[in-house]
């Protein structure tokens, strides 16, 4: 294993998850070529090199304090 905690060339890795199923990181059917612990990289939410997720980023829209309170004024 590296420092970054990614497999070296032909070190054994754990098998992936029920959650990896899908995607094209799995090598020889079973092992994932990223990640050493798949499992963990599910801890936290999705794996972050997963390509069996659609990745959706939620847009927030920047609010102007000076509008809102305007509005609120208004009755809007
Ligand atoms: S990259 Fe992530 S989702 Fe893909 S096989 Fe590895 S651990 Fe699983």
């Amino acid at each position: 294993m590296n420092k970054l905690g990614l497999p070296g060339k032909g070190e054994a890795t754990w098998p992936v998850i029920s959650k990896c199923l899908g995607c094209e990181h799995i090598k020889s059917g079973t092992h994932c070529d990223t990640y050493m612990f798949p499992e963990t990289k599910w801890s936290a939410g999705n794996c972050p090199r997963a390509t069996n997720v659609e990745k959706t980023a939620e847009i927030v829209k920047p609010l102007d304090p000076i509008k809102a309170s305007k509005r609120k004024a208004r009755g809007k």
